[in-house]
């Protein structure tokens, strides 16, 4: 049963659709903003505060955004800066990546940054290495793990709730898994993105009771271009027509969705959790099993440009 006291976490990846998720070469577009602005009157309209992962692009373009989104309370965390997936990047282009972010987002807002997401969930079994990274520049938590194996991220056999991670190299991070549902015994994403726009809401819902059962937070994640139901008609860009209407579809739900989800449940940014809580459990990336067989779907379209398209949809 749902914990009346427990507060999830409500995450926005602040990033433009073209640049992120068609073509990580292409400029951003300032439709971003625009979407970015829909998601801040929204929550002030719920009255409810979360966590924005912002990506260093989109702050340099956008800084008075990044000041907007402070002032209202929220929190801001990095996104990383260019969007490219952990895998293509060797641990120094990463170390800069992250780093290039991390100061840029604290010039902007006078704040420290400590909190990581990855591009597309990225960090997986052979990328792990990225957490002691993350720890060397001084970030203290992350939130980049899914703990389902599907054909483009996620690490079967992590803990589905906030845990403590002990890293390849036996120092630790706060880790903040995405929100997952579990049914007949199998486990499957429901964090957002692709899974938010095409389950059914029940099994959105699920999700969040199920982890609160556990005594943990659910994480859930949205894109502001998730708000603008309409962008994809108006980009002036070829968009190969199996990613349009994957990405097209469920849209139009997600902003009620999403208000569906603040309405029922209590909700705020992940520092509630990581600067307040008490002991979590531990986790050691040691034990993983060394040959994930299993594979769970994929709902997102996320950086088409930096992987084979897979567009499949299913648990
Ligand atoms: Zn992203």
């Amino acid at each position: 049963m749902q914990g009346p006291t427990i507060r999830n976490i409500l995450t926005v990846d602040v990033e433009d659709w073209t640049q992120s998720v068609l073509d990580v070469n292409a400029p951003l577009t300032d439709c971003f903003i625009a979407n970015t602005h829909k998601v801040l009157e929204h929550f002030v309209e719920r009255a409810v505060c979360a966590t924005f992962f912002v990506l260093g692009l989109a702050a340099e373009k956008a800084p008075r955004l990044v000041r907007e989104i402070c002032k209202a309370g929220h929190e801001v965390q990095s996104h990383g800066y260019g969007h490219r997936l952990i895998r293509t990047q060797t641990p120094r282009e990463f170390a800069e990546d992250v780093t290039r972010s991390k100061k840029l987002l604290e010039d902007i807002t006078g704040r420290r940054v400590t909190g990581y997401r990855a591009p597309a969930f990225s960090i997986g079994r052979t990328t792990l290495w990225a957490l002691d990274i993350l720890l060397d520049c001084g970030f203290e938590y992350d939130s980049s793990l899914c703990p389902v194996q599907t054909p483009r991220y996620g690490i079967e056999g992590i803990p589905r709730s906030m845990h403590l991670l002990h890293t390849p190299l036996g120092r630790q991070i706060i880790e903040l898994p995405v929100a997952t549902y579990r049914a007949m015994g199998q486990l499957a994403p429901a964090g957002g993105g692709g899974y938010a726009r095409l389950w059914p809401y029940p099994i959105l819902r699920g999700a969040v009771r199920q982890l609160n059962a556990l005594g943990a937070p659910a994480v859930m994640y949205l894109h502001p271009y998730e708000y603008n139901p309409v962008e994809l008609g108006s980009l002036p860009v070829r968009i190969p027509w199996r990613l349009r209407l994957h990405q097209s579809m469920g849209r139009r739900h997600v902003r009620g969705r999403v208000d569906r989800l603040i309405r029922e449940f209590s909700w705020g940014p992940a520092n509630h959790w990581t600067a307040n809580s008490g002991p979590i459990p531990r986790f050691d990336c040691a034990s993983l099993d060394p040959s994930p067989t299993r594979s769970a779907g994929v709902a997102d379209g996320d950086t088409i440009g930096q992987r084979p398209t897979v567009l499949r949809f299913g648990a």
